[in-house]
């Protein structure tokens, strides 16, 4: 295929059955949000790109991994990198803020990034993310974590493992930044070219280089400064996440630099991935939705990305199968099987039929693969107002009049177990 017209590097096609996987999974996230009492919001794919920069000089997104260009009109925009920035405009400039508390929104939606193509890693992706405005309690906190948990244990990675952090507040973490500052800045020497530069502009991210580990491990605990407020703050989530059930333990590394950050950092992982992989994480900003010239409100969320998460469930995420019922004709009869069909699916059958003139045998090998009801319609037994139905499940086959065939097979369905009287084996 001529390069030109092929699809954009780092980007997917999504084919059945994977579109299913990710279709199923948005279902089975935004059902589980529901339940916790959120509410979908939709923003742009794209926004003016000041809003990204507001948030996120620091981050390498912002810096080099943007999608941004001037349209005609002369504005500088950007395909957003990711959904908390986007919610937190929309909630300043919608004045979210003056609706009842707390705000609970959840997003599902494309994501761009340009970075260097890798496994998993696209420059379209698709992220899930909820967002919690109005409540600095840590049961806050908890229910985000416990919403995220529950969307990892649905879609069947049971039993997720929660690695959460407390950053402190504009009271404690200076004490504590200066003293990591200092730490830090007698082994200079020793750091890679990457803590180098943090010293300076992000210094809490010294904790969560990946090189320079042994240095860490006699380096200030955060725990050691956290105010009374922070502590019980995050004994508070703690006690709340770890009381359902979750697996929740403090991982005093786990940081995030930017400094709209406040208390809670989390990642959620799974023990399949070993100890130190996150599938996602979230924490608390109270600062962000200040950075947007409105009313600053205490916030918490997660976002995550979904391609990763497909990837970690593997085949424990199945689509649904394509058709319960498959009409096969006889010759000169698809007319009627394309009939019976739309009455079928009024009552909600999912129901297929041949179009390709294929011979009674073709169709029914065709219907083996996905249905479990072959109906074969045409012949002598039409005339009599009648169908011959198959049950793979059941494997069974009797004669059905026609009128009674949606209910027929409704009840079927509804009685897995109670098998037809006069069914004669196949
Ligand atoms: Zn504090
Ligand atoms: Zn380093």
């Amino acid at each position: 295929m001529n390069p030109e017209l092929q699809r954009p590097k780092g980007t997917q096609d999504i084919l059945p059955p994977e579109s299913w996987r990710y279709d199923k999974m948005r279902r089975l996230a935004l059902d589980i949000a529901q339940q916790y009492g959120f509410n979908l919001i939709e923003t742009p794919i794209f926004e003016q790109t000041s809003v990204f920069l507001r948030v996120g000089e620091a981050t390498d997104i912002v810096q080099h991994e943007r999608y941004s260009f001037i349209d005609a009109g002369g504005v500088n925009l950007t395909l957003r990198p990711e959904g908390t920035a986007a919610v937190a405009r929309a909630y300043i400039q919608n004045g979210l803020y003056n609706w009842p508390k707390p705000l609970k929104l959840v997003y599902w939606g494309p994501m761009f990034r340009r970075e260097r193509p890798q496994a998993e890693r696209y420059r379209q992706h698709t992220q899930f993310g909820a967002e919690l405005y109005g409540s600095e309690s840590p049961t806050a906190d908890a229910e985000i974590i416990l919403l995220a948990c529950r969307v990892v244990d649905r879609v069947g990675l049971e039993n997720p493992e929660v690695r959460i952090n407390s950053i402190g507040c504009a009271v404690c973490r200076p004490r504590y930044r200066q003293a990591l500052v200092e730490y830090y800045a007698g082994r200079r020497e020793e750091l890679c070219q990457d803590c180098q530069n943090r010293m300076e502009k992000n210094p809490l991210r010294l904790l969560d280089c990946k090189i320079d580990v042994a240095i860490r491990q006699t380096a200030p605990d955060l725990a050691d400064y956290w105010c009374d407020d922070c502590r019980a703050h995050i004994e508070s989530v703690m006690d709340q996440v770890g009381g359902a059930g979750r697996s929740i333990r403090r991982d005093p590394y786990l940081v995030r630099g930017l400094d709209y950050y406040t208390r809670t950092v989390f990642e959620v992982g799974h023990p399949s991935l070993g100890a130190a992989t996150a599938l996602f994480g979230g924490g608390r900003y109270d600062g962000l939705s200040g950075q947007f010239d409105g009313p600053s409100a205490p916030a918490v969320g997660f976002g995550m990305g979904i391609e990763r998460m497909l990837s970690a469930v593997g085949n424990r995420l199945q689509p649904e199968p394509a058709s319960v019922v498959y009409i096969a004709h006889l010759p000169g009869f698809e007319n009627q099987a394309q009939l019976l069909g739309e009455q079928l699916r009024n009552v909600g059958l999912a129901t297929e039929c041949d179009l390709l003139n294929r011979s009674l045998k073709a169709q029914l090998r065709e219907a083996g693969k996905t249905a479990r009801f072959t109906v074969i319609a045409g012949g002598y037994e039409w005339e009599q107002n009648l169908v011959q139905v198959k049950d793979f499940t059941e494997r069974s086959q009797e004669s059905v009049a026609v009128p009674d065939l949606a209910g027929y097979l409704l009840n079927q369905l509804r009685n897995p177990e109670q098998n037809s009287d006069g069914g004669a084996n196949l």
